[in-house]
């Protein structure tokens, strides 16, 4: 058995106490422009706390070699610290088997493996993939790529003025060729939760497929696909605490079984001939190629740290700074929040009359603050609202009250510098 730093972190933290979990993540203790970095950009890339970094240093220092090939000790040191990180990823989102989970590159090339492997063979001219309206772009993208190469039609379910997608208006959009669903769990330009369990649930009794895009969801909440019920489940590492280049593709052995691999070479193959290949078995089949051995380690160590949390108290603790985030910018003058659904998670968008989303993220900047702006790949969700852009806060289970505060006394210092603030 080797020692690891990833095999390490299993000792509980025991309570959640916001101040023991912020001295995990070094990056946090740094300052920018003079100021205490407040970190409110989770939603595009969470920091890595000290077992992850840990991990990734104590692989890349001592265990690296390729995976799966070597019969020297270091190959078969990394072999194993890439297979444990694979059966954390099963136990963390419940998954029967770890055949069941593909370690990819993240979320968007698990959506595209999907639409390549699983729809592409099967669609018809005519048949229909069903999305909603709140869709990141690598939610929305695969899918036309599927559509145009097969002749089937993308579905859109509409959204309501509050960034909500009602369950009754996707069934009504469910038809006989509708042959998958792939929506959000979390939206991440709005914060919308979605009601995945019954949208799986109305799917499956109907033969629809379902795909959940779980990125902006399994930082904070507990998700098990399983309890869902869905065919696919696919997220990121990097919104997670672990490090970018990595990510999963949760898919039910049986699809997974039926479905041909994607990208061929090396790793994915049984046997290779010039006459013929056989591949190998799940889930090794959809891994061709040297995969981010390091950041699959960071992965799992990432898993670990959220393992020796009291996850539900830190789910309490970022529900009510999402609560706390919305009060505070319900005091700005001329703020309006963009996206006001009544289940929510991880993040707030807004818009500020007067002063555009790219200049408040510079003068939030200017206070140590690192917010999003822009359209958060999620285009269509601007066109809906009629604005160009939205400023994002998005948290994470080591945000505090104190830095919302600060987000508000800069929000109020960017409407005074652009003569919109009170006298
Ligand atoms: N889906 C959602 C909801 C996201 O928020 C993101 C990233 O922001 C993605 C998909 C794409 O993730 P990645 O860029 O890690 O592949």
């Amino acid at each position: 058995m080797i020692e690891s730093a990833q095999m390490k972190n299993d000792t509980p933290l025991r309570t959640f106490d916001v101040e023991t979990i912020r001295r995990e993540f070094p990056v946090l203790s740094r300052s920018v422009h003079g100021h205490p970095l407040a970190y409110l950009d989770n939603g595009a890339s969470s920091q890595s706390p000290n077992p992850v970094i840990d991990a990734v240093d104590d692989y890349v220092r001592r265990h690296h070699s390729n995976i799966h090939r070597g019969v020297h000790t270091l190959s078969q040191e990394a072999t194993a610290l890439y297979e444990a990180a694979r059966d954390r990823v099963m136990r963390f989102i419940n998954a029967r088997a770890r055949s069941e989970i593909i370690l990819l590159h993240g979320t968007t090339e698990a959506v595209n493996l999907v639409a390549q492997s699983y729809a592409r063979p099967l669609l018809r001219a005519g048949d229909e993939i069903l999305i909603t309206h709140l869709e990141h772009h690598a939610n929305i993208v695969p899918w036309q790529m599927v559509c145009a190469q097969t002749g089937a039609k993308l579905v859109v379910a509409p959204i309501d003025s509050r960034g909500e997608v009602s369950v009754a208006a996707i069934e009504a959009l469910m038809g006989p060729r509708t042959r998958l669903l792939a929506c959000a769990h979390v939206s991440n330009a709005l914060g919308t939760v979605l009601p995945v369990a019954q949208l799986v649930q109305s799917a499956k009794s109907r033969g629809i497929a379902t795909l959940i895009d779980g990125a902006q969801a399994v930082a904070h909440m507990q998700v098990d696909v399983r309890a869902l019920g869905c065919d696919f489940y696919v997220f990121s590492g990097h919104k997670m605490y672990a490090p970018t280049g990595v990510g999963v593709l949760y898919g039910r052995e049986e699809v997974l079984e039926r479905m041909p691999p994607w990208q061929g070479g090396g790793d994915m193959i049984l046997t290779v001939s010039f006459e013929g290949t056989t591949y190998n078995a799940l889930p090794y089949k959809f891994e061709a190629g040297t995969p981010n051995i390091a950041g699959v380690v960071g992965l799992g160590a990432a898993i670990g740290f959220l393992e020796s949390i009291d996850r539900p108290a830190a789910q309490a603790h970022e529900e009510a700074l999402l609560a706390y985030a919305h009060a505070t910018l319900g005091t700005i003058p001329g703020l309006r929040v963009i996206g006001t659904a009544r289940e929510k998670a991880g993040l707030v968008s807004w818009v500020l009359d007067g002063v555009h989303p790219h200049d408040l993220g510079t003068i939030l900047d200017q206070d140590g603050i690192a917010v999003r702006t822009g359209h958060h790949c999620a285009m269509p969700v601007m066109d809906f609202f009629s604005v160009p852009a939205t400023t994002r806060a998005s948290f994470a289970i080591y945000n505090t009250f104190a830095e919302i505060d600060r987000l508000g006394a800069s929000l109020m210092r960017a409407l005074h510098l652009f003569g919109r603030g009170a006298d």
